[in-house]
């Protein structure tokens, strides 16, 4: 019986995988020499049908399982069908899930069950055979790649698994700003249909290329997030992120139009508008940036609309936020807050998502693998370890992004998750290697001091200063007081601020100075929030 060399080669890798069967339990096993399991896995040579009895055997698999076509659901067919690109149909379906934790009988909506529930084998198979392509792809039509490669002395023939993942070179943000605009494309201009752009603000823009693919994929992720936050066609989703080369706007409105929700792109900012056509049209779902969540919720409060808003869930992400920040942003909303996480590097938002279970982010790991590193070594950390968080495209035609390193410090997670979701989860970022502010020698991340001013019961609207005194770094947060701790007596005001600064000593290990101000007397962010002004930088 005769079969092809490539689809062996293929099948030995996926079996390979799977088992955790190494090529030296197959020189062992079948009596070969290293280099000849290396020929079959390059698809250089085949063995013989005995050979194959013993390898199906070893594998606990079938014969059949090497010998033949595989598709994306690991079954083997006859017939030879295009693999790699194919994204199975979607089929949004709920799924009745046993008891868990509490007795509770949840329900779980998903968009697409057969890769969201996928099984770890099967997401595996889909990275390495992905990430192959991918490799390849890089490295024939950018230069970039093809230089920063060569400078390794990595080749794409290195690259046969996710295993190979960490012989490729990082990408940093600056290696994007220096390839501004067209350095990394890598396929034609003319296949891409969109653009869209970081704000700059920490430097030059970062441009991302979409082929349509590249666009389908994207808003497809995002609308695995708004079916995770229950959303279905019978919902009202209000789109309040900026639209334009900002991704929040146009990534969840592409997410709400595939799952066929009456989409409202309102974009961010007018307050008055936003309430009144939540409360004309019913809104069920918001999308917006957390801190302009904060601030509608105050102020659907204070208009006396909040009987009047249908709302059940939000989905917010793009800038960093606190377990008590949700808290509080549900409490006042009466709503469920999920967390979404993205980059335009990489491709919008959607790049993991928040489920029923609220403890983490399932990354979209068929189209994205995430790894953690030591931020100062690069050394791949162990799932379960906090470090930088890396980002590889597998799926992205016009933009593939290899080992990117996000500066976010997270950590993985691949306990199995209560939602039946089998993708890993990340956690809320921790901060951001390069957001982390050096403080008197000490490492202070500005969402340790927000979770402080929130278990405390003050509003998320809160400034950090940091200045230089006397060859001294000082640290400063000034927070506005909510409307009823500003009508106290002032010999109340200063026990707050000292039971501030002996809150933020005990979380951060340095005395900073706390000014308690009015209600809403800091400036107003409708769009990202600016936590942090260092003026230390003049010097
Ligand atoms: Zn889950």
């Amino acid at each position: 019986m005769a079969y092809e060399k490539a689809i062996f080669a293929k099948n030995l890798t996926y079996q390979m995988d799977i088992s955790k069967v190494t090529a030296r339990d197959i020189c062992d096993a079948l009596n070969v020499s290293r280099a000849t399991v290396s020929d079959w896995r390059n698809a250089k040579k085949t063995p013989r049908m005995d050979k194959i009895e013993k390898l199906a055997a070893l594998f606990g698999c079938r014969k059949s399982d090497l010998i033949e076509q595989r598709t994306e659901t690991g079954k083997t067919v006859q017939q030879k069908t295009e693999t790699g690109k194919t994204i199975p149909e979607k089929t949004e379906s709920k799924r009745k899930l046993h008891k868990y934790a509490g007795g509770i009988d949840m329900t779980e909506r998903y968009y697409q069950p057969e890769i969201e529930c996928a099984s770890r084998e099967q997401i595996r198979a889909w990275q390495s055979e992905r990430l192959v392509q991918t490799v390849r792809r890089a490295y024939d039509n950018v230069p970039y790649y093809r230089n920063v490669m060569q400078k390794k002395g990595v080749t794409p023939d290195d690259i046969k698994s996710v295993d190979d993942l960490h012989k490729l070179p990082f990408l940093s943000k600056a290696d994007l700003r220096d390839s501004y605009p067209y350095g990394l494309l890598a396929v034609p201009l003319s296949d891409c249909v969109r653009i869209h752009s970081t704000s700059g603000t920490t430097g030059r823009r970062v441009m991302a290329f979409y082929t349509q693919h590249d666009v389908d994929l994207w808003e497809e992720c995002c609308a695995r997030a708004i079916t995770a936050a229950g959303g279905t066609k019978d919902d009202v989703v209000q789109v309040s992120y900026g639209y334009g080369l900002f991704t929040g706007g146009l990534g969840l409105h592409g997410g709400s139009h595939r799952v066929g929700s009456l989409t409202l792109p309102m974009s961010s900012g007018n307050t008055e508008r936003q309430i009144q056509f939540m409360c004309d049209l019913g809104t069920t779902i918001l999308c917006c940036t957390p801190s302009y969540a904060a601030y509608l919720a105050e102020t659907i409060i204070e208009t006396g609309a909040r009987s009047r808003i249908k709302l059940k869930a939000g989905i917010f992400g793009a800038e960093a936020w606190s377990e008590e920040m949700r808290q509080d942003i549900q409490n006042k909303l009466g709503i469920k807050a999920y967390d979404i996480y993205g980059l335009t590097e990489i491709s919008g938002p959607g790049v993991s998502f928040e489920c029923s279970a609220q403890t983490g982010m399932h990354i979209n790991e068929d189209h994205f693998i995430a790894e953690i590193i030591d931020p100062n070594t690069g050394e791949v950390l162990p799932d379960g370890e906090k470090g930088e968080l890396v980002f590889t495209s597998i799926t992205k035609q016009a933009f593939p992004l290899l080992r990117y390193r996000t500066r976010d410090i997270c950590v993985l997670n691949r306990e199995p998750c209560p939602c039946g979701r089998t993708h890993v989860k990340m956690c809320k970022p921790m901060g951001r290697s390069d957001d982390m502010l050096i403080i008197r020698g000490v490492n202070v991340f500005p969402s340790q001091i927000e979770a402080v001013l929130l278990s405390k019961g003050y509003p998320a609207n809160y400034q950090i200063l940091v200045s230089r005194e006397n060859n001294s770094d000082r640290l400063e947060v000034q927070v506005e007081m909510t409307p009823e701790m500003f009508s106290d007596a002032l010999s109340q005001m200063s026990a707050r601020e000292r039971e501030l600064v002996d809150a933020l000593k005990s979380m951060l290990g340095i005395y900073a100075v706390v000014k308690l101000v009015a209600p809403k007397s800091l400036a107003r962010s409708e769009g990202k929030a600016v936590r942090v002004i260092d003026t230390r930088k003049l010097y």
